[in-house]
């Protein structure tokens, strides 16, 4: 079995999922760029049955290399964003509740908060709905996804990417928190929204955001 290490970081993800309010069940997937392909989470086991064997291997065209269960139904949105995205080493997928309950209402989520800017840009697109599982679906994910770390699938959920595992997770609850945040404002009035120009301005601050060394006190 390859790649013991990464299948349990996996294990742990999914595991991980009820405690940071990702979902409960067996909703969501996760998956790993390997060498020579892609680890991903099976179809339909529940996360606390899972072992290192059960994760699945694929190749970057979606084909199973390794693994005696079929690969999470998502496996052409994760391989395919994969193959796209060369700044991208980890996929979460989640039906979180905040961020499922605004995918449903088929909208962005539009510059209501700064923070929005984690996920790349000035709102976190919601691609437009396609059956689970189908090519069209992984179309409009990588659609919404162009220049993003994060976006909405309609009537479905969230997928939230990272250079690794731990960065994609904590995408995912960002995306999770943003969408709570921005329905409890909804509840009060219409969100006032933060200005292109203002965006812009935190976009340009975020690149260099949390990779600052440390200064010296004297
Ligand atoms: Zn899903």
């Amino acid at each position: 079995m390859k790649h013991p290490v990464l299948r349990r970081d996996i294990i742990a993800a999914v595991r991980s999922f009820a405690g940071l309010g990702l979902g409960v069940g067996t909703a969501g997937n996760v998956s790993v760029r390997a060498p020579g392909g892609v680890l991903i989470t099976p179809s339909g086991v529940p996360y606390s049955e899972l072992r290192p064997a059960d994760i699945v291997q694929l190749n970057p065209a979606g084909e199973v290399i390794s693994g005696r269960l079929a690969p999470s139904s998502e496996w052409r949105f994760h391989c395919d964003i994969l193959a796209r995205r060369n700044d991208v080493g980890a996929i979460v997928h989640a039906h979180s509740a905040f961020a499922t309950a605004i995918a449903c209402t088929r909208r962005d989520i539009p510059a209501f908060h700064y923070m929005i800017a984690v996920a790349g840009g000035d709102s976190i697109r919601c691609a437009p709905y396609a059956t689970f599982g189908t090519a069209a679906l992984s179309q409009h994910a990588l659609s919404a996804l162009r220049g993003r770390q994060a976006c909405l699938l309609a009537n479905h959920g969230q997928i939230a990417l990272g250079s690794n595992l731990t960065a994609a997770l904590a995408m995912a609850q960002e995306v999770e928190e943003l969408s709570r945040q921005y329905w409890l404002s909804k509840q009060l009035r219409r969100p006032v929204l933060l200005a292109g120009r203002e965006m812009k301005l935190v976009l340009e601050k975020f690149k260099n955001y949390g990779r600052r060394p440390v200064q010296k006190r004297r």
